[in-house]
């Protein structure tokens, strides 16, 4: 009875000192204050012009086929000679260079070579219209169609939007009389959307061999989010300070065939799917860490109280918050590297055990895994001497995050609250796809991912998906971004 009463008391006074704990963690978990930048220069932007000069470079389809046969380079020329019509100031004062026969790189020279220079990337060519979707248009994909308020087509979002704003943006500062103290470098590729092989690389090899370092690379992958972060209503731009690595492993098996009367106990279809089954249930692990979890720091404590608890006290609740990101898919991605089985082959008539079987598991990874580690992973849970496991196709690490407390990145971070508006909170994020500014890192240790672009749920499916648009309101926003950003980073030490 004593013990009973004794070891009541210790359980409460123990549930009593947790709350407690709990309890003042979450009141000390409060917005990070941030001071209200200095307002955006102003600046006069035709939008309508604007509008008009993006839907012309809609209309042409720079579109990048996995197969290269079906590859029309005559409109990535047509590209680089509309460019030169539209943007008349910029290519009197940049100089220009083609890289690798279609990919550009313009240097706007500043006047001080001590500073590093900036490079904004985006990329030239879109993904083509999936067969069948063509009809599902409100305007016909390469229509360049503007009503209703919205440029329409594909390459609206990703990543025209990117290339034509910093050139206006560039055009309207060289209107202005500004001359840039830092060299502004902007880099297009042409190639992003199939691996980026051709394009990035080679600007990167170049730039490489004039001893470029630059401050920080700024390329597409982030936006700027309404009501995609579950239980935040504010607004959050989602700046890219990592990315996930790539890698596709083959699984094969050879058997003797033969007469399906006499089988043996399993096919090469039986081992090879149980090998599969096994690698889906043994994921690789989730880590809250890096970039994830400076997203959840960052906009934790605007959530309401009951999920304010938890991001509060992630020494207490890791464990639930891991399982409950790896339930959904979205989350799941942005916390381990990913196991996706994407191709299944084998056998061929009912009556006839198939020789062979094969699969291809594509794995995405997360920063602080390696191919090596996944390959690792792979072999000890197939645990199968008879299945033949090799890397196919390209394979990529993931790239590291880069520091969230570079001067860079609070420039960025400023520029987007300047002219996007005071109240969006801004932080860094994983990029969970792949985006051509992974080829940078050799020449900057800076490299983010962001674009000015407001996105909403429904807004993430037009991206290579179907009515992909922009509106000419959020355009305007994005030229006036990278035009405050190229003046702010003149100020940067
Ligand atoms: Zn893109």
């Amino acid at each position: 009875m004593k013990f009973i009463r004794r070891a009541t008391i210790l359980l409460i006074s123990f549930l009593l000192v947790l709350v407690a704990i709990l309890a003042m963690r979450t009141a000390r978990f409060r917005p990070i204050e941030v001071p209200a930048p200095a307002p955006a220069e102003s600046m006069d932007v035709d939008s309508n012009a604007a509008a008009a000069r993006l839907a012309r470079a809609i209309q042409i389809p720079t579109i990048s086929y996995e197969d290269p046969e079906k590859s029309d380079t005559a409109k990535f020329l047509a590209f680089h000679d509309l460019l030169i019509e539209l943007f008349p100031k910029s290519h009197a004062a940049l100089k220009r260079e083609v890289v690798n026969e279609f990919s550009l790189l313009y240097t706007w020279g500043g006047s001080n070579p001590e500073l590093k220079p900036i490079i904004l990337m985006s990329h030239m060519d879109v993904v083509p219209i999936s067969p069948g979707t063509e009809g599902d248009w409100l305007h016909t994909p390469f229509s360049g169609d503007v009503a209703d308020g919205f440029v329409w087509g594909r390459g609206t979002m990703d990543d025209k939007s990117g290339v034509l704003a910093s050139l206006e943006a560039v055009e309207h500062l060289l209107a202005a009389g500004f001359a840039p103290k830092r060299t502004v470098i902007l880099a297009f590729g042409h190639d992003e959307e199939i691996g980026g092989g051709n394009g990035a690389p080679k600007i990167v090899e170049l730039l490489k061999s004039r001893g470029t370092n630059a401050e920080f690379v700024l390329d597409e992958g982030g936006s700027i989010t309404q009501g995609i972060i579950p239980d935040v209503t504010r607004s959050v731009a989602l700046i890219g300070v990592a990315e996930k690595g790539y890698m596709s492993l083959e699984l094969s098996v050879m058997q003797t065939g033969g007469h399906s009367s006499t089988p043996p106990r399993n096919t090469a279809i039986g081992i090879l799917s149980a090998a599969v089954a096994r690698l889906e249930e043994n994921q690789m692990p989730a880590r809250i860490e890096g970039p994830s979890l400076q997203l959840f720091q960052n906009v934790g404590p605007h959530m309401p109280i009951s999920r304010r608890v938890v991001f509060a006290n992630l020494w207490f609740f890791r464990p639930v918050i891991t399982s409950i990101l790896s339930g959904s898919a979205a989350t799941n991605a942005t916390v381990r590297t990913t196991t996706a089985t994407t191709i299944f082959e084998s056998g061929d008539k009912a009556n006839v055990l198939p020789v062979n079987a094969r699969s291809v598991v594509n794995f995405r990874i997360l920063p602080g895994d390696s191919l090596d580690d996944v390959t690792a992973h792979v072999r000890r849970v197939v645990a199968d001497d008879r299945i033949k496991i090799q890397q196919i196709g390209t394979a990529n690490e993931a790239a590291p995050p880069c520091d969230p407390a570079a001067p860079a990145f609070k420039v960025v971070a400023t520029t987007i609250r300047q002219v996007c508006g005071n109240d969006i909170l801004v932080s860094p994020y994983l990029v969970v796809g792949a985006t051509d500014s992974r080829y940078y890192y050799p020449i900057s240790k800076n490299v983010y991912r962001f674009g000015a672009l407001r996105m909403e749920p429904s807004d993430l499916e037009r991206m290579h998906g179907t009515n992909e648009r922009v509106s000419i309101e959020n355009y305007a926003e994005a030229i006036r971004f990278y035009a405050q950003l190229i003046r702010n980073v003149d100020a940067l030490p």
